[in-house]
């Protein structure tokens, strides 16, 4: 199947995700082009249900979903913290460990709990990542998946107060500030030529270099 012909100025694009944090982080991105953002919640687009087992399934399964029911090009991301002594987990689980309604303060907390058990008190037991994988579907089917991550270390307590998600437990490589005590534009800024910090604007650049026309 050919690829999906590059993104204009002026192309509409629906970000299929409810999630707020990641909602405002992708505006964010997209500021500079001139792409029409419209999120899944505008057009009242159901969540589908994430039973993919890696970040690419989850990706495409929100992509497809959100393509299909609006009949547009839709991008979605999907995203999660991988520790190293926790085998990679909580992984694609990332949301889930937030509950239900999610609650991040204990999802820190019980990744925390389970660095602890497995007896990770040095800074190099502590290693994990942010993986993003985007999605961008056509709704006749086609898709091009795009990934960014972004290696650091876990602390605790909590540090910082910006960002979401899990951001005050995760200190980027290079940095001694964790994503919560980050300016947006630290955390998330993207330039052309550049690969930006966070594991989103990592996976966009990539996006953006392929994806969006130059002419
Ligand atoms: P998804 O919506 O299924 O992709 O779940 C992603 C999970 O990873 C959510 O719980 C997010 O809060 C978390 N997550 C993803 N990216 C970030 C980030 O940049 N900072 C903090 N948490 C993140």
């Amino acid at each position: 199947m050919t690829s999906i012909p590059r993104l204009r100025d002026g192309d509409r694009l629906v970000l299929a995700s409810h999630n707020k944090g990641k909602l405002v982080e992708f505006q964010e991105l997209f500021e500079p082009f001139g792409l029409e953002i419209i999120s899944a919640a505008e057009l009242d687009l159901p969540e589908p249900e994430e039973t993919g087992t890696t970040f690419a399934e989850n990706a495409r399964i929100k992509a497809h979903a959100a393509a299909q029911a609006s009949g547009m090009l839709a991008l979605s991301d999907d995203s999660g913290l991988c520790v190293d002594a926790l085998g990679g987990d909580p992984g694609v689980y990332t949301a889930d460990w937030a509950g239900v309604p999610r609650n991040f303060e204990h999802a820190m907390k019980r990744v925390e709990d389970a660095l602890q058990a497995a007896n990770a008190t040095s800074p190099n037991q502590r290693r994990g990542y942010f993986n993003a994988t985007l999605c961008l579907a056509h709704p006749d089917g086609r898709d091009e998946l795009f990934v960014g991550r972004c290696d650091g270390t876990l602390v605790w307590p909590p540090r910082g107060e910006r960002g979401h998600g899990y951001d005050p437990v995760f200190m980027p490589d290079g940095y001694d500030i964790t994503f919560g005590q980050m300016a947006a534009e630290a955390k998330h800024s993207w330039a052309p030529g550049q690969q930006g910090l966070s594991h989103r604007a990592r996976a966009f650049s990539k996006f953006v270099e392929d994806q969006i026309a130059k002419d």
